[in-house]
């Protein structure tokens, strides 16, 4: 299977990669930028490049790059709007430097609009940033729903998808603690959920897992990660999300409480449970 975990890209793409094989993964994630925003680093398509052999020579799954956390298209203030919608653009530029893999962002905060108007929102915002030629496909991730987080059910983000033009650019990341928090039950009832979500998204836009055990209780809107089989969901259950036939291929990246030692040994915990 696919697995890794987040990764510093201060040092470059390479980097990333070797930091990947040392830590037993295929597949990790990195912040486009700074995750508290601010400005992008130069790229290096020489660097891009290394890692891309890297990956081919170990056979990496897909990269699952994250935006900022301060990126929200849907925001009430039009110069917050407009500054996220300049970085999501951006990013997706810098993306092509890794071409064919994903690029998820948190779908955004509605602030008191209403769910509604941040849906209109977001599929503005990616309307006018995905381009016919661009070989990455983004991501919306499903949220736990706390405060006025747009993406808090399944069908938030089908409405969403429905209205991106450039339908076979976008998907959906699916957070296991998101998911809970949100109210799905992936404990008592995994297939349930699979179902439904393949009855509303469908299982063929789900591209990638965030793989996480939750601090909190399912419906509780709250979104704490904790690290695999120490939280409300527990080891059972995420160990049959990791195994099951419907998301298998799909890279799974841990944003678990850890340090390096601890990812690795959560990578290895999971191999050594997992097709
Ligand atoms: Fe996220
Ligand atoms: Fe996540
Ligand atoms: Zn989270």
């Amino acid at each position: 299977m696919y697995i890794g975990n987040h990764l510093s890209s201060s040092k470059g793409f390479e980097h990333m990669g070797k930091e990947a094989l040392k830590l037993g993964a295929n597949t990790f994630a990195f912040f486009t930028r700074n995750p508290r925003g601010g400005a992008a680093k130069e790229l290096s398509e020489d660097d891009a490049k290394k890692l891309l052999a890297l990956m081919e020579e170990h056979q990496f799954g897909k990269l699952v790059a994250h935006a900022p956390y301060t990126m929200n298209v849907c925001a009430e203030k039009e110069n917050v709007r407009s500054f996220s919608r300049e970085m999501l653009a951006d990013d997706l530029v810098r993306m092509e430097y890794l071409p064919n893999n994903y690029y998820n962002f948190h779908p955004g905060s509605h602030v008191g609009q209403g769910a509604e108007q941040g849906i209109e929102l977001i599929a503005d915002a990616l309307n006018a940033a995905l381009k016919p030629e661009q070989q990455t496909t983004v991501l919306l991730e499903t949220m736990a729903g706390k405060g006025s987080e747009v993406g808090r059910n399944f069908e938030e983000l089908k409405a969403i998808l429905d209205r991106v033009t450039l339908s076979d650019k976008v998907g959906v990341c699916f957070d296991t603690c998101h998911v809970w928090d949100a109210g799905y039950d992936i404990v008592h009832d995994l297939d349930g959920v699979l179902q439904k979500f393949d009855e509303i998204i469908g299982l063929n836009r789900l591209y990638a897992v965030h793989f996480n055990d939750s601090m909190n209780d399912c419906g509780s809107h709250k979104d704490r990660h904790q690290k695999i089989g120490e939280g409300k969901i527990g080891a059972d259950a995420l160990l049959a999300v990791a195994n099951h036939p419907l998301l298998a291929g799909r890279p799974f990246i841990l944003e678990t409480p850890n340090d390096d030692e601890g990812y690795a040994r959560e990578i290895a915990m999971v191999r050594k449970y997992c097709l």
